[in-house]
């Protein structure tokens, strides 16, 4: 900046231009040169104020980072059965020395980072549980728990930050606040464990909660970050029909259910095309149909299953409740009865913008300026919602998938695989949210 100064004011006063003159641009160079300097403090205060410590991982935190993916690969465990699992975490946590260790659940684990000086409270989440799927890889480390496997990723999750709790726990001395490391049980089942850790405290005092997701779709070395609501709420349905059964010769002896079933399925759509505004996300599915057991027998029931994505909770309510007025006034209009039955499912994750802007500076910062993929929400549900209900969050998606697989498996697939190179780039994600938050 110095030499700025003096070269422009040094080329302007030079030449034969009259004196009073040669002041116009001496004055409009000062000015340039005070609005420069105006600049690159507000950019420090912005992007540049963070102090850089030596957050790097190791070709040691490496090889720990794709050791324990592996043995929790191998070792999968449903949710809400997280025993060896999160054993296998609270052991290794309290290896690195300089953690606090708790189980806010049975099988969950928190790790407390305090900083040597005051400052924010953040809190970094990873899922620990796994899918009741038959693993059909190939892979040497392969589940080896029959009808058990981590084919969401969740194992590379809790490498991720088991590694970044690593990294992190050695800097203990420069850090301003605390570090609190959540490993959750059972995202993948109802209730959620996320929602259980809320209840025991763990968001407690925390300014800002992060989260990450590899996605087997998404090429290593791109993040995709989405401002507002991340994923969706992913409810369910179910609803009965009770007509009255009898025989198919005579249809007029009853109250066919299938006919007024087949109203319902037909009208549900009109919900999302005639009740929600075309600027709303909103799905409903029927993905479940059962009546009937002879071909000559009207049935006396019909059970129909629903899936329903949304993103606002307004959207919601209110497509549950036209949903189920539609089941009463078609059945009522035709001499039948109804069960209606809803199950709520995960609340949409929602991604704050300044929670988010930080997220996005540390991707830029640590994985490169073009790493970053803005993005809009995703129709799959998420239990990290119930963190960002509670606390000021973001979730990010962590490219993961195979270079030379065109066709990579997708989450919940017997054949789902990532590329294990995507797991540090997760550990940069916390690494420098860490970086930009409590250093
Ligand atoms: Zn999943
Ligand atoms: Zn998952």
């Amino acid at each position: 900046m110095d030499v700025i100064l003096s070269v422009k004011i040094g080329k302007n006063l030079g030449g034969n231009a009259p004196r009073l003159l040669s002041l116009e641009p001496i004055f409009f160079n000062l000015y340039n040169v005070i609005i420069h300097l105006y600049k690159v403090k507000e950019m420090r205060r912005g992007h540049m104020e963070t102090k850089h410590v030596e957050l790097e991982a190791t070709d040691l935190h490496k090889q720990h980072l794709i050791n324990w993916r592996r043995h929790l690969h191998a070792n999968p465990e449903l949710s809400f059965q997280e025993e060896q699992t999160s054993q296998f975490v609270y052991d290794t946590l309290a290896s690195f020395g300089s953690l606090e260790l708790s189980r806010p659940t049975k099988t969950s684990v928190m790790a407390k980072l305090k900083g040597a000086k005051p400052g924010k409270v953040i809190a970094f989440r990873a899922d620990m549980d796994a899918l009741p799927i038959q693993e059909e890889t190939d892979l040497p480390f392969a589940s080896t728990v029959e009808g058990v496997m981590h084919a969401c990723g969740h194992d590379a999750h809790t490498a991720i930050l088991l590694t970044a709790a690593e990294i992190l726990s050695a800097k203990q001395a420069e850090i301003n606040g605390e570090i609190r490391f959540l490993f959750q049980h059972a995202e993948e089942l109802l209730p959620g464990g996320a929602k259980e850790m809320v209840e025991a405290g763990v968001t407690d005092g925390v300014d800002m909660v992060y989260g990450l997701h590899v996605a087997s779709q998404l090429p290593s070395g791109k993040v995709g970050v989405i401002y507002g609501p991340a994923t969706s709420n992913s409810d369910q349905f179910h609803v009965t029909v009770k007509g009255k059964g009898g025989h198919s010769s005579q249809p007029d002896k009853t109250v066919d259910p299938i006919v007024i079933g087949a109203q319902i399925i037909s009208n549900m759509q009109s919900v999302v095309s005639r009740m929600t505004s075309p600027n709303e996300e909103l799905v409903v599915s029927i993905t479940t149909l059962h009546a009937g057991e002879a071909v000559n027998v009207i049935p006396n029931e019909v059970q129909i299953g629903a899936s329903m994505r949304s993103l606002k909770q307004d959207v919601r309510n209110n497509a549950i409740q036209a949903i189920e007025r539609m089941v009463k006034g078609i059945t009522e209009a035709n001499g039948a009865s109804y069960d209606f039955k809803v199950i709520y499912g995960y609340d949409s994750v929602y991604n704050e913008e300044a929670a988010t802007a930080v997220a996005e500076r540390a991707i830029q910062r640590r994985l490169g300026e073009d790493a970053v993929l803005r993005g809009s929400a995703i129709m799959g549900g998420e239990d990290f919602s119930a963190f960002t209900n509670t606390v000021a969050g973001c979730f990010v998606f962590v490219g993961a998938k195979e270079a030379d697989n065109p066709t990579p498996a997708p989450h919940h697939h017997p054949h789902f695989r990532i590329d294990e190179a995507g797991m540090e780039d997760g550990v940069n994600i916390f690494l420098g949210i860490a970086e930009e938050l409590v250093f």
